[in-house]
């Protein structure tokens, strides 16, 4: 089976399962029917005239166990309805499941053990372009559902995929030919080149569409090239999972702003037939109070998209981040590395129920940022001009607001004052004044509601309009833009060529080679991790702090994997 038969079968088995549910309302076992899963059928399909028969064999006139039975015929229907959607039992691994792109974790952790680490390479791209991006900076939940947690600790997911994308691309690996012949190519365009739109394009180039991407921005790379920080994640590895794509034939063009350069109806009058809108939230909030640059106040996406761009220089003084989340330990790491004398991250926040990654703190923390925690900002301190500090209260306690605010609960009489030359702010964002058309209606594509569909009532544009990324979904990580840009990808070609779709089956000729037994209990190995720079030579200087696991680290990992999706 090639890419493009892979994924048109998985956009045909999605479609199979939605008509299967529907079918199953009409009478339970037809959906599953439907699907093939004929004995399942046969069992669902039986259940309602069984029970008839049965009630009416032993009828003795109305009962109260009558209106038992009438909840069980529900029963049935409900419980019918959630199989047929759920369709063949597929197994995964715990670490496949936790993934928010499904990448089939322990098959490429194989293929590292068996030492081919271009094929285990070529598997996490059929998932997730982003190898190099996401061995650097994924959260990584796969490590922690991994069931060597429980055999001291859990597999190195993460350094594997950053091994696997620094040895192929070194190797100069490149996009497997995609599928010859006619096939029909519709145009999509794609409006944002982050890790969403970026990840739509690249799956829907190897399905054969012609692509092209529009962004704001001269450069493609979102979030991932003008936020995330060089001494977490180097410019050369981004360009890296890049090139890839814009490999596949993926046309980019920079600096397009929609909204101000070009309108949905432009698009369709280009002779687009879909378009999807991955334009990511890039609006800094702000606390109110704060003054402009000049004062001595920044965000932190200015601070830090001017630092990728090289237009931020030295800053000496004492520089407080408020916000307790990855962006603002990122900005307080970056803060150090240009030369601030001291710097404090501030939040509402105990020290433990930060949501920034704990092992983020722990590095910022060993390099010399200090921690407020549980502190508010009362009001900034302004003096002659320039920004002074600001005044604080303790924070007792905080609760989330109906709309997921956080709302502190403060000590009253308790302040106290923060000196700062320069204070930058890190407490979120959202999606900016030129995102979804206001006049657009939303309807869910997906049941984690990372896909829409836009309406538009006016005929705003004739072309099919989608949505998808941290624009709909608000800010997230580039494993999850990524999942949500590929199912964008996947609903937008269905859309367009279903009887393509219609036509995909399932043949699967992979067959899973018998894999040395190893001599040794590799359980009891210890978690290999990769080298790091030490916290002193790290804190002045952008170099890269974490590296690439060694052959023998990487393999000796891949031998501690117990492959849990053999034994589901
Ligand atoms: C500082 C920082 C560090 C981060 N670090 C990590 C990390 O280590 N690991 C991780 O997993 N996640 C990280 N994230 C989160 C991650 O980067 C985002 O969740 C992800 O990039 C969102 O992808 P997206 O494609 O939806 O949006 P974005 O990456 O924001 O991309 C949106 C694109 O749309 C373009 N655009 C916006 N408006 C328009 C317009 N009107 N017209 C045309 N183009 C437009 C923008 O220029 C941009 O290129 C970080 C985020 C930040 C801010
Ligand atoms: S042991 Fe291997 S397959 Fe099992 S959860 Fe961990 S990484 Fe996944």
């Amino acid at each position: 089976m090639d890419q493009r038969d892979r994924l048109l079968w998985e956009i045909n088995r999605a479609r199979i399962r939605r008509i299967a549910t529907k079918l199953s309302l009409v009478f339970p076992g037809v959906g599953h029917f439907y699907c093939g899963r004929f004995l399942q059928g046969a069992f669902w399909a039986s259940l309602i005239p069984l029970s008839i028969g049965l009630t009416f064999s032993i009828w003795q006139g109305p009962s109260g166990g009558h209106a038992i039975l009438l909840l069980a015929f529900a029963l049935i229907y409900y419980l019918a309805w959630v199989d047929a959607g759920r369709g063949f039992r597929e197994t995964a691994a715990p670490c496949q499941d936790a993934c928010p792109s499904h990448i089939n974790v322990p098959d490429y952790i194989a293929l590292v053990r068996l030492g081919r680490p271009l094929e285990a390479l070529a598997l996490v791209h059929d998932k997730l372009p982003f190898a190099a991006f996401c061995g650097r900076g994924c959260p990584h939940p796969c490590e922690q559902v991994c069931v060597r947690n429980e055999f001291n600790a859990p597999i190195s997911i993460m350094a594997i995929k950053r091994y696997l994308a620094d040895i192929g691309y070194a190797a100069g690996v490149s996009p497997s030919p995609g599928a010859g012949g006619s096939i029909p190519s519709p145009g999509v365009a794609i409006i944002g080149a982050g890790p969403a739109g970026l990840s739509a394009a690249d799956t829907l180039a190897r399905l054969g569409c012609r692509v092209t991407v529009l962004d704001a921005n001269a450069e493609p790379g979102g979030m991932m090239r003008y936020g995330a920080p060089g001494f977490r994640f180097p410019r050369d590895a981004g360009l890296c999972d890049l090139r890839i794509i814009l490999a596949r034939g993926v046309l980019f063009r920079g600096n397009e702003r929609f909204g101000r350069d070009f309108t949905l109806a432009d698009l369709g009058r280009e002779g687009f037939d879909a378009v999807l809108l991955a334009v990511g939230a890039d609006e800094p909030i702000r606390l109110p109070g704060a003054g402009g640059e000049k004062e001595g106040f920044l965000d932190a996406l200015t601070f830090l998209s001017r630092l990728a761009r090289g237009e931020l220089h030295p800053i000496g003084g004492r520089v407080v981040v408020i916000g307790g989340g990855d962006v603002a330990v990122d900005v307080a790491r970056c803060a150090l590395r240009l030369g601030a004398q001291d710097v404090k991250i501030a939040c509402l926040e105990s020290r433990e129920a930060m949501p920034a990654s704990p092992w983020e703190v722990e590095d910022a923390v060993a390099e010399g940022v200090g921690i407020l925690p549980s502190t508010a900002v009362k009001k900034f301190l302004v003096r002659q001009g320039r920004v002074a500090g600001f005044e604080a209260l303790r924070v007792d306690r905080i609760e989330f607001g109906e709309k997921g605010g956080i709302v502190p609960h403060t000590v009253p009489g308790s302040e106290f004052e923060v000196g700062a030359d320069w204070i930058v702010m890190a407490i979120g964002s959202g999606p900016g004044k030129e995102s979804i058309p206001a006049s657009a209606e939303r309807k869910a594509l997906d049941p984690g509601h990372h896909v829409y569909r836009l309406i538009f009532r006016e005929k705003e544009t004739r072309i099919p309009a989608y949505a998808c990324g941290d624009c709909v979904r608000g800010p997230g990580t580039v494993v999850e833009a990524s999942a949500s840009g590929r199912a964008a990808a996947l609903n937008i070609y269905e859309h367009l060529c279903v009887q393509e779709v219609r036509k995909a089956r399932f043949v699967d000729n992979f067959r899973r080679a018998g894999e040395p037994q190893l001599p040794d209990r590799p359980e009891w190995r210890v978690r290999s991790e990769a080298p790091r720079l030490p916290p002193e030579e790290r804190r002045r200087t952008f170099q890269e702090v974490e590296k690439r696991l060694t052959d023998e680290d990487a393999h000796h990992e891949a031998e501690r994997c117990a492959r849990c999706n053999l034994w589901l």
